[in-house]
């Protein structure tokens, strides 16, 4: 089966021990059956460590320890798994993470999530315009033809640099026929308050937001890593489309994530308009949002227009 990527995607690299918001805290990680197994028959102290530390009730999972710490993650953030028995005995989630990927009939499309803070750091640093690796004129049926070439559409109005970027995102509204909601930074707050959160700050960073009327505007620099960031998400979420068809609201939730994003940059942007702040603040988005199934699934609702 082939493989499309992003032309940033051979660039990640895990930071492991230097990572400030590691994957393996706060996540409850499912093993697949095979690693399962694999790990039943490991041998000595470390082999009993590992069977200590996995539930068996409904789906496998490593056990989370104090502040939510995955019980393989030691002092110095690295994975005793990989240290003890090398990269290959890690379970599919952590092998994959934070790649994602979508299936279709002829080829299968990956991607780095951004709630990893290497892989956001990647993915909002392009200067390049985003294209995609290994993308040929596969043979599709009817429907996934019909994805690529409303994606493909959409890229071209996100990357058309000689706009700013609110033009663009304006001209995609007039294309299709759909429209942003307009709402007050409160209102638009208090969508967001009522979802599942996991971070404490991005609570904060909600009220903060219901608490100011307007907001300073993002200078055009940030015109690129915003492109990018909508690319991300068009790549990433469009495709669900086939499933449920709901392509209107894949487009609307992909400009509201850049919308969000940009919004508590502009709302903290005392600190200055830094890439670090965005990196930070896109990967907590992500993490809160799109990494929830339940979050996602409540905005693609609210978005139905
Ligand atoms: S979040 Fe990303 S950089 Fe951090 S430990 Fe996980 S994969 Fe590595």
């Amino acid at each position: 089966m082939k493989t499309v990527f992003p032309n940033y995607y051979p660039d990640f690299q895990c930071i492991a021990g230097a990572c400030r918001h590691s994957c393996c805290i706060g996540w409850e990680i499912d093993i697949d059956e095979e690693t399962c197994q694999c790990y039943q028959n490991i041998p000595g102290g470390f082999g009993d460590r590992l069977r200590e530390n996995i539930s068996r009730e409904t789906i496998p999972h490593f056990i989370l320890g104090e502040g939510e710490r995955c019980p393989f993650l030691n002092r110095d953030n690295l994975c005793d798994i990989i240290l003890e028995l090398g990269e290959n005995a890690l379970c599919q989630i952590c092998t994959d993470h934070p790649r994602f990927r979508n299936f279709y009939t002829d080829f299968t499309e990956v991607g780095l999530g951004l709630c990893c803070e290497a892989a956001a750091e990647i993915i909002l640093k392009q200067t390049e315009p985003f294209s995609l690796i290994g993308m040929e004129n596969f043979n599709l049926p009817e429907e996934e033809a019909m994805l690529f070439s409303l994606r493909e559409h959409l890229f071209e109005l996100v990357q058309n640099r000689t706009l700013p970027l609110l033009e663009r995102i304006q001209n995609i509204q007039s294309q299709y026929l759909i429209a942003f909601p307009k709402k007050t930074n409160r209102e638009w707050a208090e969508l967001f308050l009522s979802l599942d959160r996991l971070e404490e700050k991005w609570g904060e960073l909600l009220v903060g937001l219901s608490q100011k009327d307007t907001l300073p505007p993002m200078p055009k620099e940030w015109d690129i890593p915003m492109e990018q960031l909508l690319c991300y998400f068009l790549y990433r979420h469009l495709p669900g489309g086939l499933d449920d068809g709901k392509y209107r609201e894949r487009i609307l939730f992909s400009l509201l994530g850049v919308f969000m994003i940009a919004a508590i940059c502009r709302l903290v942007c005392a600190d200055g308009f830094t890439m670090e702040n965005l990196v930070e603040i896109a990967r907590m988005y992500s993490s809160e949002i799109e990494y929830s199934e339940e979050n996602t699934a409540a905005l693609l609702e609210w978005l139905k227009q």
